[in-house]
């Protein structure tokens, strides 16, 4: 098709429905997403979450693909905006920023968010942003961080933080200014964060003496820190999960759980060899597997 032979009214006419076509498409992509995440599609194929899927899977950027997963969000709570996005009147983005400020704001109810979000039907992002701000008492927590490359070995790490966290920076610059004089903030937050680091890494396992300490025959409910330390250490601190159809490993290391690969009700035990890494989001999977999915959608609203 040669766009230059159409006349104006024609080229501006398609245009208008080629718009229209590409929001119904987005609409589309949503409930797609939704059937995803409802019975865990991301997690059978490797993924820890959607957003990861949206990514790897389906060629977003991460901040598309976020704006995807928050609209589908907003769409399964309050199904009547799908008509807002229908004719233009909302956006993605929109539908993203509200998301974002209910998480926030900590505002749960569907009648509340219909509310907030009727009132930003027709407005541009910004007026938007601007309207959200105007609901809420805490405008600094909506300070949205930021991480900005500005060469090979730096970074801008950039977040607001209260006054009483300000204090705390300048108590342990005080207290340090005799062994570190001049000390900056950035040092001082370096410093707090190497104390917590070696506070909660996972320590290596013991060296095995050559007797084997005895394993408890019949399994209990604590795990021993030893054997904790040698599953985390054997399987790189990261989540064990394959897809086995495409060979892709999940490795989330976020919300790290230990899973029995023989459930302990069928008695197995808390030995490293039936022990292994799993993610939250393919412990759960492994859950609905034993337990069935309508049994656990009880429990987890995204299985609905
Ligand atoms: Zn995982």
């Amino acid at each position: 098709m040669n766009l230059k032979n159409l006349s104006d009214e024609a080229l501006h006419q398609q245009t208008l429905d080629l718009a229209r076509e590409e929001r119904r498409l987005q609409i589309e992509v949503l409930h797609h997403l939704r059937e995803t995440e409802r019975r865990m599609l991301f997690a059978k194929r490797g993924h820890s979450s959607l957003l990861d899927y949206c990514v790897a899977e389906l060629g977003y950027t991460r901040s598309a693909g976020q704006r995807r997963v928050d609209s589908m969000r907003v769409l399964k709570q309050v199904p009547e905006i799908e008509a807002r996005l229908s004719d233009g009147s909302l956006s993605l983005t929109h539908l993203s920023e509200a998301q974002t400020f209910f998480r926030k704001e900590g505002i749960r109810e569907p009648e509340k968010k219909r509310e907030v979000l009727e009132q930003l039907v027709g407005q541009s992002v910004m007026q938007a942003q601007r309207t959200l701000m105007s609901l809420t008492d805490q405008p600094e927590r909506h300070i949205p961080e930021r991480v900005r490359v500005v060469s090979e070995e730096l970074t801008e790490v950039r977040f607001v933080v209260d006054q009483a966290t300000l204090a705390q920076l300048e108590e342990l610059k005080a207290l340090l200014s005799h062994a570190q004089p001049g000390m900056s903030l950035k040092d001082a937050f370096k410093y707090g964060l190497e104390l917590a680091l070696a506070k909660h890494r996972v320590k290596p396992p013991k060296q095995k003496s050559l007797v084997p300490a005895p394993v408890p025959e019949t399994p209990s409910a604590s795990i021993p820190a030893q054997v904790r330390r040698e599953v985390y250490h054997r399987d790189g601190g990261a989540c064990t999960y394959v897809d086995t159809t495409s060979g892709r490993r999940c490795a989330s290391k976020y919300y790290l759980e230990l899973d029995h690969i023989v459930p302990r009700a069928h008695g197995g035990a808390n030995t490293p060899e039936n022990l292994r890494l799993r993610c939250r989001t393919h412990n759960r999977l492994v859950a609905i597997e034993v337990l069935g999915h309508a049994r656990m959608a009880r429990h987890v609203p995204a299985l609905r």
